[in-house]
């Protein structure tokens, strides 16, 4: 039987639009990255088109556990993440001042259901640097990517295929486009409807990357949480290496109907470094948590938003991967694991249903896998977020739950997750299961 070769637009050349593209080139399908965005072209020009594509340390870090890392090895590029990231064998979460710290043995969850010792702990890598290394991959793969390209309008064709339009004028036909638009995906509200908006949950805030080594500032923990549930105050830190670390400051609006995405937009957060480590230490964080945060460059503003769940990942040939499928709150630390995920799922049903003919089976069974998963974990994600800014129980009784939550996950009373998600097996059981309906 022959193999038709697919020509596939992708919209969105974020962490999990490039890590798609790659997916689909190792499928043997032809594909074109799509972004609004211009610096890929920016990075690839200087560098002669190709390598080395690097958009500096914006956007702070991102935690990768065994489930994303398989599918990155899938994809080939397992050694270079492990060698620009580094374990996070522990979690600590405590009130704001750093007191009544709780650990949770972050590893030793993973390895209770991760039998491979090198993919147990997870890693923290910058978001910059791993988008660098799924963008160079994709580019070495023969993925074109064109940029400065803003998708407005979706629109399926009587052949089946899909016609794109640019904010420019300019239109690209695909046999199959995947929406990896992110959280605000046009793709998504084109073909699902304007009701599949995510909405706002009234947490803003900043995201910093210092330099620790040329600031002098010590951090002994790799992921850590200072949390005033009272004042709805969050501050996050994650060291990457023993030189960079990444900082965020997360405030709760106050709700007001009055306004348009339903809370007070929070006026009084400075946008400057120096200004938000002074902030921050007036609520009380510890003095090398304050001055990380005075000493951070590159601040990026995040506005966190929730995602109602899907019922389905596709619609005729548009299929959506990563946040634009199931955005989620970030507290859990899942979203893009999550996405990483679609695109683990997404190559094995390509590998095994080569035939264009079969795309129809191919997204069928994408949703069908995929959209229970990705619900789980925006649940999960939901309840973290709620246990961060719950008030009902004051501030030490908060505390005092969640340390009775993550001992239970400590002492495996409680596995919030039972199994390694190993995209191949799952793949299978679902084309069994399928096959044994179908009997
Ligand atoms: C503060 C914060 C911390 C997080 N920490 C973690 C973590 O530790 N671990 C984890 O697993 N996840 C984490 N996440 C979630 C993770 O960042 C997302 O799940 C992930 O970035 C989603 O990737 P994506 O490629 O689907 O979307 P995005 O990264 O949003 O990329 C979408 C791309 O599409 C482009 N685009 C958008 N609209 C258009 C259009 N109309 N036309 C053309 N292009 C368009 C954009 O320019 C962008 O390049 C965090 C999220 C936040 C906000």
């Amino acid at each position: 039987m022959s193999k038709d070769i697919m020509k596939v637009v992708i919209i969105g050349s974020g962490l999990v639009g490039a890590a798609t593209a790659i997916a689909l080139r190792k499928a043997g399908h032809e594909c074109t990255l799509y972004d609004q965005v211009n610096l890929a072209e920016a990075a690839a020009k200087a560098t002669g088109g190709i390598v080395a594509v690097d958009f500096g340390d914006s956007g702070g870090s991102v935690m990768l556990r065994s489930n994303a890392l398989r599918v990155i090895r899938d994809l080939g590029l397992l050694h270079e993440v492990m060698a620009n990231s580094s374990p996070n064998i522990l979690t600590h979460f405590q009130k704001i001042d750093g007191s009544a710290p709780i650990v949770h043995k972050t590893m030793e969850e993973v390895a209770r259901i991760e039998p491979e010792k090198d993919l147990q702990a997870p890693r923290q890598i910058m978001r910059s640097k791993l988008h660098s290394i799924f963008v160079t991959a994709a580019h070495k793969a023969g993925v074109k990517t064109i940029v400065g390209k803003k998708a407005i309008r979706v629109e399926e064709t009587t052949d089946r295929g899909v016609n794109i339009r640019f904010v420019d004028g300019s239109g690209v036909y695909g046999d199959l486009v995947v929406g990896a638009d992110g959280i605000h995906s046009v793709t998504r509200r084109q073909i699902f409807g304007e009701e599949t908006k995510p909405k706002f949950t009234g947490v803003i805030g900043y995201i910093g990357v210092v330099d620790l080594q040329v600031n002098n500032i010590a951090l002994d923990q790799t992921c850590s949480f200072f949390v005033d549930r009272m004042k709805k105050h969050l501050v996050s830190t994650f060291k990457v290496s023993e030189k960079l670390a990444a900082i965020q400051v997360m405030v709760f609006g106050d709700p007001d109907p009055e306004e348009e995405e339903g809370y007070r937009p929070y006026s009084d957060l400075p946008k400057h470094s120096a200004r938000l480590g002074d902030l921050i230490e007036s609520w009380g964080v510890p003095k090398n948590i304050a001055e990380m945060m005075r000493k951070s460059f590159r601040i990026s503003p995040a506005s966190i938003y929730d995602l109602p769940d899907l019922t389905a990942y596709h619609k005729g040939h548009v299929v959506l991967l990563g946040d634009s499928a199931h955005g989620m709150v970030p507290n859990a630390g899942l979203g893009l694991g999550a996405g990483i995920e679609d695109v683990g799922v997404f190559f094995e049903l390509l590998q095994k249903y080569p035939d264009e003919k079969d795309l129809d089976t191919v997204l069928r069974l994408y949703s069908a896998i995929r959209v229970p998963s990705a619900t789980f974990q925006s649940n999960n994600s939901r309840t973290l977020a709620e246990q961060f800014y719950s008030t009902t129980f004051g501030s030490s009784g908060g505390q005092f739950l969640l340390r009775l939550f993550i001992n239970a996950i400590n002492y495996n009373l409680y596995q919030p997750i039972k199994e390694v998600y190993d995209c191949k097996k799952v793949v299978e059981r679902a084309i069994a299961k399928e096959k044994n309906e179908a009997q």
